[in-house]
Formats: C-alpha cells, sequence, structure tokens
C-alpha cells in the first residue's frame, strides 16, 4: 500500500530552555511510571533502575499506514496460527536443510517432532508482533511512494508491549503538560494526533484469556525469564495487570530453574510448581506458560534446557508459544510465504481449520491477500534452486541491497551490504572441509541454506528526533528510522468441542526509533529508543 504523503519536516525547532525543560519532564515521568530499565549490572534484588531509552517528542508517521498495519494483523495472526497447525509445511520447511545445518532450528524441530503425536493441550497462545519499516518506493509512478514493508513476524517473547504503553503516555503527558509542546508544530498541538495504544492491557488480557480457556481458578501463569534480563520492567508490569485486573496470579522462573522445579502429573499432565512460601498449598497448577526466554541458543547453554523445554511441552498448560509456534516464526518460513501460491493456500484453501474467520477462505477474499503480500519486499532462498542461483549471484554482486539473515531472534545477528560476499564465501569454504564424522558427500547440506537473503528496506530520508539514552540527562538529534511494531493475539487449535476459545485481535503498536547510522535496532541492546507515533 503506498500513500501519497508528506512527512513534515523534524524536528520542530526548540529553544534551549525548551530542550532542557522536556529532559527534565521527560526523565521523571519515566522514573515515576516504571519506564524502566535495570541498569547494566544490578544487585538481586535490584536497588535502581534507570529511564529506558526514549525520544523527547513522537515521530510522524503516515496514518494510512499506521492504520493499515493495524488492519492487517488479524490476516498475519490467521496465517500464522495455521501454519503451527500444518505439520507438513513444517517438516517440509524447517526439517529440511535448515535443520541439519541450523543446530538450533534443528534442536527445536526434531524435539518438537518426538514429541508431538503425544501432546495433550490442543490449544496454543500467540502473542506475536509483526515489524515494518517505511519504504520509499521509487520504482512507483509516484514520486513520494511510502509504503509499509515487512521486516520479521515474531512469534516468541514479543518485548516492550508495557513500556510502548508508557512511551505514548508520556508523550501524551509531555503534550498537555507544555500546551501542545509549546505550540511549535501544528502536528503536535492536535491531541487526535497521538494515537490511543494500550498493547500491555490487550497482552495481558491476551494471556487472560488462554488462562480462562484453561478453565481453572486456582491455577497460575508461569513466566519463563532469562537471567539478568534488563527488561525486567515491561514482564512486571504485565504481572501486575493479570494481578490487578484478571486477579490472576503469576510465577517467575528461569529456564534453568525449572529443569529442577516443574513436576508433570503422570495421570492428569497437570503442570506442578512448589509453592515453597506457602505451606498450606503442595504445588501449584500452571495454566499458561508464557516464555521471554528460549528464543536463542544462549537460552540453552546444555542438553538440560532443551529437556526442560520438551517436559514443559508436554503438560497440559498453554504454552505461549508452543515449539511448532515458534518454528513458525522462523525467518526461513517468511521467506518461503512469498513463493507464490503459498500465501493463497493458506488463507482461501477450504479445507483449513477456523482460526478466527471462519474455515477455509471464510470472510477472506484475494483482495486481504494481496494488501497484505504488498507489505513485503524480496526474500530470497540461499539454496540450490534455481531462485536461489540467482538470488546468491545478486548477494555476490549487488550486495549493497540486501541484508542476510540466519535463523535467529533478538537482534544483532544479521549481515549487511558489502558483508555480505566474504560471509558466504566463507560459509562455502565450511562446506568442503572435511568434517569429524565420515558422512556421504551427497548428505552434507550447505552451510548456506541456513539463511535467508532479503531485499533492504529503505526508509524515507530526512526525518530526525531528539533520543535520550537511558540513564543520561541530555539528547542528541539524530537523524532516524522508526520501526513500527504491531501486536497480535492469536488462541487457536482446539478441537470441534472448544471452538469458542478461537480469539485473532490485534493488540497495539510500538514504535522503536533508531539513529540511521546503526543497521540494528534492538532497544535491549543498547541502540533504540522506545518511541510513539505521530499520526500526520
Ligand atoms: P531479529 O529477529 O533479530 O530482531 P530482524 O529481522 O528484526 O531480526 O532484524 C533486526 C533489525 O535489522 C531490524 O530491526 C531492522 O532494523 C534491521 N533489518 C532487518 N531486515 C531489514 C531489511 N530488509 N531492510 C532494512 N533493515 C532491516
Ligand atoms: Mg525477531
Ligand atoms: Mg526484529
Amino acid at each position: 500500500m503506498s500513500a501519497l504523503t508528506t512527512l513534515p519536516e523534524w524536528p520542530p525547532s526548540l529553544t534551549p530552555e525548551q530542550h532542557e525543560h522536556l529532559i527534565l519532564l521527560s526523565s521523571t515521568y519515566a522514573l515515576s511510571h516504571g519506564f524502566t530499565l535495570l541498569p547494566p549490572s544490578s544487585s538481586q534484588p535490584p536497588t535502581s533502575a534507570t529511564a529506558a531509552p526514549l525520544s523527547l517528542i513522537p515521530t510522524p508517521f503516515p496514518r494510512t499506514l499506521y492504520n493499515l498495519a493495524i488492519e492487517l494483523q488479524p490476516l498475519y495472526n490467521a496465517l500464522y496460527a495455521r501454519i503451527t497447525l500444518d505439520w507438513d509445511f513444517l517438516d517440509k520447511v524447517m526439517g529440511g536443510s535448515v535443520s541439519k545445518v541450523d543446530s538450533f532450528q534443528g534442536e527445536l524441530w526434531r524435539g518438537w517432532k518426538s514429541i508431538r503425536d503425544d501432546l495433550v493441550q490442543p490449544l496454543q497462545l500467540g502473542l506475536f508482533r509483526s515489524d515494518y519499516l517505511l519504504h520509499h518506493d521509487d520504482t512507483e509512478n509516484s514520486k513520494e511512494g511510502i509504503s509499509i514493508k515487512q521486516v520479521e513476524f515474531n512469534t516468541i517473547a514479543a518485548s516492550f508491549g508495557a513500556l510502548s504503553q508508557r512511551a505514548g503516555e508520556m508523550h501524551r503527558y509531555l503534550q498537555k503538560a507544555t500546551n501542545g509542546y509549546f505550540s511549535v508544530s501544528p502536528h503536535l498541538t492536535n491531541p487526535s494526533n497521538f494515537p490511543q495504544n494500550e498493547p500491555l492491557r490487550n497482552l495481558a488480557a491476551g494471556l487472560a484469556e488462554g488462562w480462562k480457556a484453561y478453565g481453572k481458578k486456582e491455577a497460575v501463569i508461569l513466566f519463563v525469564v532469562q537471567e539478568g534480563e534488563r527488561n525486567v520492567f515491561d514482564q512486571k508490569w504485565l504481572e501486575y495487570e493479570l494481578l490487578e485486573s484478571h486477579g490472576i496470579p503469576v510465577i517467575r522462573h528461569t529456564f534453568s530453574e525449572l529443569s529442577k522445579l516443574a513436576k508433570i502429573d503422570p495421570e492428569t499432565k497437570n503442570l506442578l510448581l512448589p509453592s515453597p512460601l506457602e505451606p498450606s498449598v503442595e504445588a501449584r497448577e500452571v495454566a499458561v506458560i508464557y516464555y521471554r526466554s528460549a528464543y536463542t541458543p544462549d537460552d540453552y547453554p546444555t542438553s538440560k534446557e532443551w529437556e526442560t523445554r520438551i517436559h514443559l511441552e508436554k503438560s497440559k498448560a498453554i504454552k505461549c508459544p508452543s515449539m511448532a509456534l515458534q518454528l513458525s516464526g522462523a525467518k526461513k518460513i517468511q521467506q518461503v510465504l512469498s513463493e507464490p501460491g503459498i500465501l493463497e493456500d493458506f488463507l482461501l484453501n477450504p479445507s483449513r481449520p477456523d482460526v478466527g474467520f471462519g474455515e477455509g477462505a471464510g470472510d477472506l477474499t484475494q483482495d486481504d491477500i494481496d494488501k497484505l503480500r504488498l507489505t513485503w519486499i524480496g526474500l530470497f532462498p540461499m539454496d540450490n534452486s534455481e531462485l536461489g542461483k540467482k538470488a546468491y549471484l545478486q548477494a555476490i554482486n549487488n550486495s549493497e541491497k540486501y541484508v542476510l539473515k540466519p535463523q535467529r531472534e533478538g537482534g544483532g545477528n544479521n549481515i549487511y551490504r558489502e558483508n555480505i560476499p566474504k560471509f558466504l564465501k566463507d560459509l562455502e569454504n565450511q562446506n568442503h572441509q572435511p568434517s569429524s564424522t565420515p558422512k556421504e558427500e551427497d548428505d552434507e547440506p550447505d552451510k548456506k541454506e541456513g539463511y535467508i537473503l532479503m531485499e533492504l528496506i529503505e526508509p524515507p530520508k530526512g526525518l530526525k528526533n531528539w533520543l535520550v539514552k537511558g540513564g543520561e540527562n541530555k539528547a542528541r538529534l539524530a537523524d532516524i528510522v522508526s520501526e513500527l511494531g504491531v501486536y497480535g493475539i492469536s488462541l487457536f487449535g482446539g478441537n470441534d468441542n472448544n471452538q469458542n476459545h478461537i480469539i485473532n485481535k490485534t493488540a497495539g503498536t510500538l514504535l522503536r526509533t533508531k539513529g540511521r547510522e546503526s543497521d540494528e535496532g534492538g532497544v535491549a541492546i543498547g541502540i533504540s529508543s522506545i518511541d510513539s507515533p505521530l499520526l500526520v
């Protein structure tokens, strides 16, 4: 979808006094409203917090494209739910070369395959985030064709919902507290340009829906977390919301703690956790397992963690996400979806299960699918197919147009532009090295098949904003690129008796803004600020 949009000159100019005042108001707001991260090294329990990296004013974003991204989210929710339920497709895409050359995806796929016939919980919960960048499309007739292009679709541990809600609230507060940001820009004076956005409330409500579907009043939700996580307040807000608005208690554990603590009742398959602080309670039953961990190889330092993952998967608790749903979020899947006809098969094929639009095509039409596909940019396999061979030549000869991606999450893993050719050639050399275990030559899969090649999205130039790093009391005026995330909730997979559990909803947005000089943009890895959109 393109929009004829002129993004305004940004930011409007402020006097040094106005600027200083905003830094004071934003950092005090952040600290008093839990718009915070833990400092880089923190004691346990923590004794201080720092403001999360923020932008002083919201960043302009075309209203039509913002609304489009929100409108598409239920389609994406349905698409990924159906991928997850299609075992043949997952086997074909993830059980092939990817699982052979990528040990992490291999463990995940083989682990899932070994237990999938014995699983006792048909319902699965997804808290998704579909990420987009604005793309300046100079191939379109219009001189100002701006569209949104999808970066990736996250099916595990999509974070920053709570802090994003706080960022929007902070920008609204600043607007009110400064008479519309000192009336320096007509965009800032109109409150309706600041969208209502409540991902914290909606994501917590999504977890609560999973808990309700499980159907036991005394059960809890388990958050599986990483040790030393700095983004802990984003998670704590979800806990508070679950307890205060839904009356649901949360228990937090790291993955390694669970290897000792998690017990499954052999008969009922209930997942049980000890409750050492309540002598009268033998154990707490878990209704939903919510992973904010388990998505990178670092979360699985030994085979024990894989055993724990599989153990938890076999319980009756609803997983957010299941191993199959995590596999569906692989970048390889995103690439295969872009091959001809695949999207039509998933969204219009009459034999597909109901995941929120009715069975088969339900309420969906080819128009919906075309709209969705317009949010994609070129994605290519790195295999020996005709398409793969052509893509390889492009990657070597025209590398400045591409990013090469492994099957990883969490930021900092991609290979950009001129670094691609050497990287691919090094992979090529590894293919020819004799392996330690003797194997048939033909069985040896090509290492580069664990990667996908993606065209670079080209965000429009010229926007700047003031970014404040966490814990600093000054702002930097940076050339910026903003990535819009749209949260989605999907509860699916039930059999005929519990169709009423199907949920498919949009759950709000996130805007992360980074300096243009940086290719990657993780908030957690210290590059992006949490921003909010100013609709123009
Ligand atoms: P991860 O799962 O690690 O977050 P992403 O696919 O989101 O991986 O890539 C990380 C970052 O790299 C994105 O947030 C974005 O800033 C940048 N990026 C990824 N794909 C593209 C692309 N096609 N064009 C431009 N930038 C991209
Ligand atoms: Mg990701
Ligand atoms: Mg990402």
